[in-house]
């Protein structure tokens, strides 16, 4: 079975094909500036390619991808039927989510219903599922992964704001929580790695990209994590703030005379990474900043690792102890100094990492924990688009 795996934006649309008899990657690529012009980025095992096409819409975009897949030097598969199914990437799914769907019109339409939840991305979603329709024979099954179905389990202690209860009603604010489906799949990987059952583990995961979140999970549940009502809350990340006191908000809105759009945009365009060390985004132009004596490059890697460091001990508190911390995501899984900072001291409470072991990940699994440390410290690399496949292999078989 060959599954077609979408993650697509309001310009994007980025793709994978999977072989689900051994979990390998046929190919990949990215679909750029739809709606302006065209550009797709493709790539297999023997080939890459990137050519210039036209994309007004999602659906030739979609087009452009299967010839990609099915012709030429880059061929992987003779013909679209071989496509099994398509599993798409969603990032809101509300309380309406708690699992992985296949996509149908009323699932469709009661999507569209939460599309306010997520402006920026389930609008795009939603546009590039019923492009994905109009490419593909119906009879091949579309089904829909969210990042929010993961944190579905959190508890109404632990997802509820302290402001009226009428906002929850009328609005449903509330946390949801983010990068589901990786925080899912690096502790289900572990449990399988270590040979432990999921439900008797209690995990901290830390999924530490250009966004990143922090979720504690409890026996496979996640019980509680670091994004809320959208993905600009928790820590520090490349753009965007991160929890601050929210009074801060009207505050620069009174001081700069700016409206809603304006600050919103500052906090998640114009904050984090770059809004502290005043020079980027990236973890290692920042960690090179630093290094050059850059001292608000380092205070914005400070300010991350002890914010992953608190994380790590609520989290321990909130499940009643600890065995696992996992790094993940493109810091995770590669800075091995955010790692050691961010456990640095952390002895009080049973963690200790060998800094040698963790030098030496190279994108593989590992524990770099000293031998007698009792909670392990774990590198284990997220696979989010294996994961989407996986479901939609499940609704599919079922
Ligand atoms: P996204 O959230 O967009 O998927 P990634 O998970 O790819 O992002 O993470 C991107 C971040 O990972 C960037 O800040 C990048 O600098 C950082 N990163 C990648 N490789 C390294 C490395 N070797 N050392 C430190 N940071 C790294």
């Amino acid at each position: 079975m060959k599954i077609l795996v979408i993650n697509a934006g309001s310009s994007s649309l980025k793709y994978q094909l999977i072989d689900m008899t051994n979990e390998g990657v046929l190919a990949k690529g990215n679909c750029e500036r739809i709606g302006i012009d065209g550009l797709i980025t493709h790539k297999t095992d023997t080939h890459a390619d990137q050519h210039e096409a036209d994309f007004p819409t999602h659906a030739e975009a979609f087009r452009e991808l299967v010839r990609m897949l099915t012709t030429g030097d880059h061929k992987v598969i003779a013909d679209m039927s071989e496509i099994t199914a398509v599993g798409h990437r969603v990032v809101q799914g509300a309380e309406m989510f708690s699992s992985s769907v296949r996509i149908t019109d009323d699932m469709l339409a009661d999507l569209e219903t939460i599309s306010d939840l997520a402006p920026l991305h389930n609008p795009a979603h939603i546009i590039a599922i019923r492009a994905c329709q109009s490419v593909f024979d119906k009879s091949v099954p579309q089904v829909a992964v969210f990042d929010t179905a993961f944190h579905q389990s959190i508890p109404q202690k632990a997802f509820m704001y302290p402001i009226p209860y009428e906002m929850y009603e009328k609005y449903h604010i509330r946390k949801y929580g983010f990068h589901g489906t990786s925080h899912r799949y690096v502790s289900a990987k572990l449990a399988e790695h270590v040979g432990k059952p999921l439900e008797k583990l209690k995990i901290v995961t830390c999924h530490l990209g250009n966004g990143s979140s922090i979720t504690a999970v409890d026996g496979g549940k996640s019980v509680d994590t670091s994004m809320g009502f959208t993905p600009l809350d928790g820590i520090i990340m490349g753009t965007r703030s991160g929890s601050i006191d929210p009074s801060i908000v009207t505050y620069i809105q009174e001081k700069e005379n700016m409206g809603p759009k304006e600050v919103n945009d500052l906090l998640n365009k114009k904050s984090g990474y770059l809004g502290v060390s005043g020079v980027t985004s990236d973890q290692r132009d920042l960690v090179d900043a630093a290094a050059k004596g850059n001292a608000r490059a380092q205070l914005s890697v400070d300010l991350q690792r002890s914010q992953i460091k608190k994380y790590i001990g609520s989290y321990a508190a909130a499940m009643g102890g600890l065995d696992y911390v996992i790094f993940t995501g493109g810091i995770g899984e590669n800075s091995a100094e955010t790692r050691r900072d961010a456990c640095k001291n952390m002895e009080f409470m049973g963690i200790e990492i060998d800094e040698a072991l963790n030098q030496s990940v190279h994108g593989d699994l590992k524990d770099i924990s000293a031998p007698n440390a009792r909670v392990r410290v774990m590198v284990v690399p997220t696979n989010e688009e294996l994961l989407i496949a996986r479901d939609t292999m499940e609704i599919v078989n079922a």
